[in-house]
């Protein structure tokens, strides 16, 4: 069949053009195979798409980007993989990402970096980088990210993909390996609005394996491809347009927000408070929550697991010390920190207090404006080894991306042209649960 044929042809392309773009981890050779036997269900008929290995797959390694996860193969498949599995998806393979989803370019990968089909100099973002540089070279028609504090968002920007982060609690997390769970959400990569659409439709949804997934019931994501936008009332946020946003980042911007109110739509600009201070609340919650989900890689129940002859504690120390990456260390040390008595009130009650003052702004500013627009990126695609001297400017590529997380809102980058050849994405932000809003303002992108 037709999809087989598809399967067969993808996973010859990435024998040949992947070595160099390293977007995938693993390939699945039997999704050729698979899509013929998967070709009678409905609706994606065995449509092969790609998966990054943060999210675990029956039967295929599910390395998360890191050593410490070498050679696990999960004995389940994540919810979100399942239920596409179920309507006629083949899994081609697992893409790569920053370990343990710590980054925002797909440097801090254990198995190398990926590299962007636009400019192969050039970083696709992270840290599901695979998944943008996989799309974006038309290696799988679509593929699962996951986002905690932008990495759907990050890489779609930086690859002219379409990318979105649904509400917290839209998407089942189980199977998916946590990095912040209060955070932490899986969302679709794909070439058009319409993919998007169709992928949600089929992950979100509640779940009895993930207590938080909500049990608002799941809208016609399909049918908001085709609503009307004439006479919404939207706003652009001064402070993300403003210091810090490359120039021609901001002419882009512009553009689209032209183009925008060209279709009847009402922009105003506003002010929304404590921006700034969310990308330091964000790196405080996300690190305390890392270095507690991370506690389990052990080396004796996943992985990595060496030849020692020493106790307990040391076999402990020398698996995390061989198995981890320098990032990840960063993050676990400044986490455990933040949650250290006589630490926890100054910095993790703070982080979470800020963070309530950035929901509550965005809320305040959503119950005037169905969406806030603001850039994706703050720049476009910067060059391999730009940003991994300096890990604050790494942070400080987030400040766009973090406030939607932080309040568990949904968010949509769309392409929105280049620069000098580079990609530029437009982030629409959403009410929680109005993922159809974003769609209907995406799918006038075309
Ligand atoms: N760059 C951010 C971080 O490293 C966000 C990554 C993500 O969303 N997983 O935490």
């Amino acid at each position: 069949g037709y999809s087989e044929e598809l399967a067969r042809r993808l996973l010859e392309r990435i024998r040949s053009v992947d070595g160099e773009l390293n977007s995938f981890i693993s390939v699945n050779d039997a999704a050729a195979e698979q899509s013929r036997s998967s070709s009678g269900r409905e609706p994606l008929h065995g449509l092969p798409i790609a998966v990054k290995d943060s999210i675990s797959t029956r039967g295929i390694e599910t390395t998360a980007g890191s050593r410490i996860l070498k050679g696990y193969v999960p004995p389940y498949d994540a919810t979100a993989v399942s239920r596409l599995i179920s309507a006629g998806a083949v899994v081609l393979g697992k893409t790569n990402m920053d370990e343990f989803s710590m980054g925002s370019t797909g440097e801090n990968s254990a198995f190398g970096p990926t590299r962007n089909p636009w400019d192969k100099s050039r970083v696709p973002g992270g840290s599901s980088s695979g998944s943008g540089a996989a799309v974006a070279a038309g290696l799988a028609l679509a593929a699962l990210g996951a986002d905690t504090g932008g990495s759907v968002r990050c890489p779609a920007s930086f690859t002219g993909t379409f990318g979105l982060r649904p509400s917290y609690g839209r998407v089942s997390r189980y199977g998916l390996i946590a990095y912040a769970s209060s955070m932490d959400q899986i969302g679709p990569i794909a070439r058009s609005t319409r993919d998007l659409a169709l992928m949600l439709s089929i992950i979100a949804g509640h779940d009895p394996m993930d207590s938080t997934s909500s049990a608002a019931p799941v809208q016609d994501y399909m049918a908001a491809l085709n609503g009307d936008v004439s006479g919404w009332k939207v706003a652009v946020v001064k402070e993300t347009v403003g210091e810090g946003i490359d120039d021609r980042v901001s002419r882009l911007f512009w553009g689209a927000v032209d183009a925008i109110s060209g279709l009847g739509v009402d922009v105003d600009e506003i002010s929304v408070r404590w921006l700034d201070e969310s990308l330091a609340s964000y790196y405080v919650v996300a690190s305390a929550e890392a270095s507690s989900n991370l506690a389990r890689y052990d080396g004796i129940r996943y992985g990595l697991s060496p030849q020692h002859s020493g106790d307990w504690r040391s076999y402990f120390s020398r698996v995390r010390g061989e198995g981890f990456g320098r990032e990840v260390k960063v993050r676990i040390m400044l986490g455990t920190y933040a949650l250290s008595a006589g630490y926890f009130e100054e910095l993790y009650l703070k982080a979470l207090k800020v963070r309530r003052l950035v929901a509550d702004e965005l809320s305040a500013a959503l119950s005037k404006y169905r969406l806030l627009l603001s850039p994706t990126m703050p720049t476009p695609p910067p060059r391999l080894g730009e940003k991994t001297a300096d890990p604050l400017s790494m942070y400080m590529m987030d400040v766009e991306t973090i406030p939607a997380s932080l309040a568990g809102l949904p968010a949509l980058s769309i392409p929105v042209g280049t620069v000098d050849g580079l990609p530029v994405g437009l982030q629409a932000l959403g009410r929680r649960m109005d993922e159809p809003s974003l769609l209907t303002l995406s799918a006038r992108f075309e």
